[in-house]
């Protein structure tokens, strides 16, 4: 039952997610107006906007202009509903849920913003850099040193100075190299961001992760599309993929390249 609760807690989150994914590059308010047809900008009665059921019930279909609605919206309600109820099994219902779901909320808006119009939106990652780091402040009263999801305030700092420290200088050599432009601003601010939250060591494995990824993946679109090395791709969605596996997994993780001792 709890379990359920909380994947239809998720899935609300989510709902309102789509509404942020879809206003903040053009600057809209998230708040108002309500819900409306990005197509046909018809409001969105409260019968259509139950989450998952309106999608699969209006067979992704606008119901006064029948334009189709992007699979985004689906998509990104079961995948919160998902994260709600994983989160709940990690780590039951408390501080660390309430931090992980929000750092969740905010990887999964840049991700999806990244995919969409390939900006990561600053409005999220530079509060969410100070936010980490007050966190980790407020957890270090709250649950002391215990907790494997909130860093202490020091490793939350050194983690904002190694993220974005890190990709700063990677970016300057390869642009003096290259004299292309390679990873932009957005993806640094967004690694200060993971540091923040995650601490320091969450840094390694998430850059480690996402060039993995984003190299597999690349090389497999290159070679399906035959698109050269121009071929740009949005490197957001795979920092925060890296982010989502150190939340879950970093505990071992780390045990696994820091032995204690
Ligand atoms: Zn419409």
């Amino acid at each position: 039952m709890a379990y359920l609760i909380e994947f239809l807690f998720g899935a609300v989150v989510g709902s309102f997610l789509n509404v942020c994914i879809g206003r903040i590059p053009t600057e809209e308010s998230v708040v108002t107006p309500p819900s409306r047809c990005p197509n046909c900008r018809t409001p969105i009665a409260f019968y259509d906007n139950v989450p998952l059921v309106s999608y699969v019930l209006l067979r992704a279909r606008c119901r006064s202009c029948s334009e189709r609605i992007s699979s985004r919206y689906f998509l990104v309600e079961l995948l919160m509903g998902l994260m709600a109820v994983a989160l709940y099994y990690r780590f039951g219902f408390g501080f660390e849920f309430i931090v992980g779901f929000t750092l969740v909320a905010a990887l999964i808006v840049i991700s999806f913003i990244d995919l969409d119009v390939r900006i990561v939106p600053d409005v999220i990652s530079l509060p969410g850099i100070i936010l980490g780091l007050i966190v980790s402040i407020v957890g270090y009263f709250l649950i002391g040193n215990r907790s494997s999801i909130v860093p202490s305030p020091l490793s939350s700092l050194i983690g904002i100075l190694a993220g974005g420290g890190f990709l700063l200088v990677t970016a300057w050599i390869y642009e003096k190299i290259t004299g292309v432009e390679g990873m932009g601003g957005g993806d640094i601010k967004l690694l200060a961001m993971i540091g923040a939250f995650l601490g320091w060591p969450s840094i390694p494995i998430t850059l480690f992760f996402a060039s993995l990824v984003g190299s597999v993946v690349g090389l497999a679109c290159m070679m399906l599309t035959g698109a050269g090395r121009r071929l740009a791709l949005p490197f957001a969605p795979f920092l925060c993929s890296g982010a989502l596996l150190f939340i879950f997994f970093g505990e071992d993780l780390i045990r696994f390249y820091l032995p204690p001792g």
